[in-house]
């Protein structure tokens, strides 16, 4: 529970039910994960065994269906604070069926959910089945203050990881040896672990989703570092800066300086009223411009917050409108296969009237 804002999550919860009464949805099936501690705090692991919280659109208390082996105090008085009444059931139970009969109508289930239960769920439900990317995404896409602070919070910390590169990122060392060492930088700097490391060093560069191995770092070699991890509460970092192993090429040094303004033009780009989609172009058409189109093959960015990856997504077309506390990656890269890649990723809000970065270090080619 936040202490500062101990309405947070029934207001979440009736943020849900307002946007599901909207759209015309009846029921919210909410899966555990990271719709279920959005909405109540609770951290549970997803298994075979079924925990789904069913939020009726209007009317009756929310129901918490969960295996009775997990029905802690904790879980009780997270049930309580949001009003949900708790429905334990034992091993032997067909779950799916007792989640099924308490629905009807349009059913929203969380995107999370497996097939496992989600088949059984469609069969056995008096109605319609739908994502709830139109519902939950929909509402965790905008961030209230707190979380925006959380936000900026772990993209300082991951920035601080940043400043210290040159003490981990040296020729002679592996990218694994580099990774361990950035690992331990990670944890220093209290993010509870390191979510991802890519140390994607020369050819490695233009693998967008290389992670570490045993090649050697060598002089002249340009390396992409992307790496984040989460606060205790949940919010993530994700930043990636490009550095040179000496002075870069005339050609690396001005394909980097188009990535960068690519990148200054896509965050410049980003305001309220605004679709998602012309945050993608703003960069999709400067590289283009500059004769690196090609070479980007990947979206923009995504939206970030409990989530690593979650809604908005920064691709071409998309038409998510921009509202205040949307909070998104903005990372265009350029990958000339077999040779060398860069990229450059910060983490941006949408605020009132524009944008705040909240990641804020050196964008440049860093020379190390
Ligand atoms: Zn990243
Ligand atoms: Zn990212």
């Amino acid at each position: 529970m936040n202490a500062d804002a101990p309405d947070l999550y029934p207001n979440r919860l009736d943020a849900v039910r307002a946007r599901a009464r909207e759209i015309g949805i009846d029921h919210v099936v909410v899966y555990s994960g990271e719709d279920m501690a959005y909405l109540t705090g609770l951290r549970m692991e997803s298994h075979e065994r079924l925990t789904a919280l069913v939020i009726p659109a209007a009317g009756d208390a929310p129901l918490l269906i969960l295996p009775s082996l997990e029905l802690t105090d904790p879980v009780r008085r997270a049930a309580e604070q949001v009003g949900a009444t708790v429905h334990p059931w034992a091993d032997g139970t067909d779950a799916v069926a007792l989640v099924a009969g308490k629905v009807s109508g349009r059913v929203s289930v969380s995107t999370a959910m497996p097939a496992l239960h989600l088949v059984p769920l469609q069969q056995g439900v008096d109605g319609e089945v739908v994502l709830a990317s139109d519902v939950i995404d929909h509402v965790r896409a905008v961030k209230n203050a707190h979380e925006v602070g959380e936000l900026a919070e772990a993209a300082r910390r991951i920035d601080a990881v940043h400043e210290r590169m040159g003490e981990f990122l040296q020729v002679g060392r592996t990218e694994s040896e580099v990774g361990e060492l950035i690992t331990a930088a990670i944890e220093a700097v209290g993010l509870t672990h390191a979510e991802f490391v890519i140390v994607g060093s020369g050819p490695h560069g233009a693998d967008p989703h290389h992670g570490v191995s045993d090649r050697v770092v060598q002089a002249g070699d340009v390396v992409v570092v992307d790496i984040g991890g989460p606060l205790p509460s949940g919010y993530h970092s994700d930043c990636t800066r490009t550095y040179s192993m000496g002075e870069p090429s005339g050609q690396v040094a001005r394909d980097y300086a188009a990535l960068q303004e690519a990148q200054r033009l896509a965050r410049e780009a980003v305001r309220p009223g605004v679709a998602i989609g012309e945050v993608d172009a703003a960069a999709r058409e400067y590289l283009a411009a500059t004769g690196l189109g090609e070479r980007f093959i990947h979206r923009t960015g995504h939206g970030i917050g409990l989530g690593l990856h979650e809604p908005p997504f920064v691709a071409p077309g998309a038409d998510t409108v921009l509202a205040e506390g949307m909070t998104f990656s903005v990372e265009p890269g350029i990958y000339l296969d077999g040779h060398w890649g860069a990229r450059l990723e910060d983490i941006v809000a949408v605020t009132a009237d524009g944008r705040r970065d909240l990641n804020n270090g050196e964008r440049g080619l860093r020379v190390l």
